[in-house]
């Protein structure tokens, strides 16, 4: 992993215009202008770095910041281009730049920061009034998944019950962290596994039923849980505005907020931020930043990281060690697509990890394991146009590439459109001007489906 950073920042040499990328970007796709094409972009970059281009020219903020981080351009790219971790340094150098001034973006990256869920919801009400009129963002669907407590759910009891969700409740010693010896293939106690569960920003203030929709499916397949209270957001809106340092600040405390309670597994249902844990934290601490980081900090950030992993995944590595998932049952046959986020299937090429990367499989089997599901193919996966802060930053834009996500959606006609990343519901929920006229599609995460159709 060594200097894996500074490769991928050196990458752009390797661009030969070759165009292949222009296929694959969102941003491109809704424009037709070079400029905000990824060949066009690592042209920007490769004149600014050779000091032929100021980088205050408007254009070229304007090309980085049109960036959705999808991946999709490294995915395809023969030479092995890495435009994300490039516009990132770039989107970076130009917040050091830019005039100090009052922005309502600044106002969200700041509650996120500062993990101050009033503020956090003022501030999205806020931007909803004053700046972006058209966007759609939805009122939180109940109180916030964590508050100021930790919690604990107990799989013997399917405890999403009062008594185990209650504040109140702090770690009891009963609980056992059971390890699953990966090296000799073995599981002690097949009861009584113990995971951390990461539930992320959007999932903890705005859709709260995914964060517990999550814990049950874990309840219900035996599986305890507990909650520290003090993790914060993932850092990724950090970081797609190119605030490497608040990144930073948040990996930390999110690493020191689980380091103490000895998990094998932490989990997290929510793409974005399994490819901010997995892919960018690895990325921005790997070896050559041993100089800016405390080491102590930096193993325990990499730690952090190696142990969180997506939901689909921990199923996969429990059904490889022989410890049967439940199958689920819908009372009536359901017609779905599966959205998969960019940053769940595009994430590989940011950092290569060595676990398994073909997620989307993982999700698939889930959906075998629900009976009554019928999954309708899309034709090309599009984006739905959310990367992070863009579609605050770019509404028209995002609407536009939501728009053309729409046109496979409506080709399948599914009865409900599932995914598994809590940017893709904010994107895909946000209907408005999209259907023309017609009923908006119901939009699931996929756990949510699963809790409910399992019996336990
Ligand atoms: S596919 Fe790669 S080499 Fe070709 S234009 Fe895009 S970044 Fe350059
Ligand atoms: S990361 Fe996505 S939006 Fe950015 S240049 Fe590549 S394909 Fe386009």
């Amino acid at each position: 992993m060594d200097n894996i950073l500074n490769k991928s920042l050196k990458s752009f040499e390797n661009c030969v215009k070759c165009g292949k990328c222009l296929s694959v970007c969102p941003s491109y796709n809704s424009t037709f202008n070079e400029f905000f094409s990824p060949r066009g972009r690592i042209r920007l970059i490769a004149s600014e770095v050779k000091d032929e281009l100021p980088m205050r020219l408007s254009k070229f903020g304007q090309s980085m910041s049109t960036c959705l981080l999808c991946g999709r351009c490294a995915d395809i790219c023969p030479n092995g281009v890495k435009t994300g971790p490039l516009v990132i340094e770039e989107k970076n150098k130009f917040n050091r730049i830019k005039n100090e001034k009052f922005s309502l973006d600044d106002f969200a990256l700041n509650a996120l920061k500062s993990n101050n869920r009033f503020m956090l919801s003022s501030g999205l009400r806020l931007s909803n009034i004053f700046k972006f009129k058209n966007l759609n963002i939805p009122k939180p669907s109940g109180r916030p998944f964590i508050l100021h407590k930790d919690l604990r759910f107990i799989a013997e009891k399917n405890s999403l019950d009062k008594n185990n969700t209650e504040e109140n409740n702090t770690y009891g010693k009963n609980l056992k962290s059971v390890r699953i010896d990966t090296q000799h293939n073995t599981i002690n106690i097949i009861k009584n596994i113990t995971v951390g569960y990461f539930s992320g920003c959007v999932f903890n203030s705005i859709y709260p039923e995914i964060s517990r929709s999550t814990v049950s499916a874990l309840n219900k397949n035996n599986i305890s849980v507990i909650v520290p209270s003090s993790q914060s957001c993932c850092g990724l809106p950090h970081i797609s505005s190119g605030d490497i340092a608040s990144f930073k600040e948040l990996a930390l405390n999110n690493a020191l907020s689980f380091k103490e309670k000895k998990l094998e597994y932490i989990i997290t249902s929510c793409a974005s931020c399994s490819f901010s844990i997995n892919k960018l934290y690895p990325l921005y601490f790997s070896a050559e930043e041993k100089n800016k980081t405390k080491e102590n900090d930096r193993t325990d950030i990499l730690n952090f990281s190696k142990k969180l992993v997506d939901i689909w995944e921990f199923f996969s590595i429990l059904k490889k060690k022989g410890i049967n998932i439940k199958q689920g049952v819908l009372s009536e046959k359901l017609d779905a697509v599966f959205h998969i986020p960019c940053h769940l299937k595009n994430s590989a090429n940011f950092i290569p990890v060595s676990r398994n990367e073909n997620l989307i499989g993982e999700a698939g089997s889930i959906i075998d394991d629900i009976k009554g599901l019928n999954l309708k193919p899309l034709k090309y996966n599009y984006c739905c146009g959310n990367g992070g802060m863009f579609n605050m930053r770019h509404y028209n834009m995002s609407k536009d590439i939501t728009r053309r996500k729409f046109k496979e959606i409506n080709d399948a006609s599914p009865e409900v459109i599932l995914t598994s990343c809590s940017g893709c519901m904010l994107s895909l929920k946000d209907q408005k001007n999209i259907r023309n006229g017609n009923n908006e599609i119901p939009v699931r995460h996929l756990i949510e489906l699963y809790d409910k159709s399992i019996r336990t």
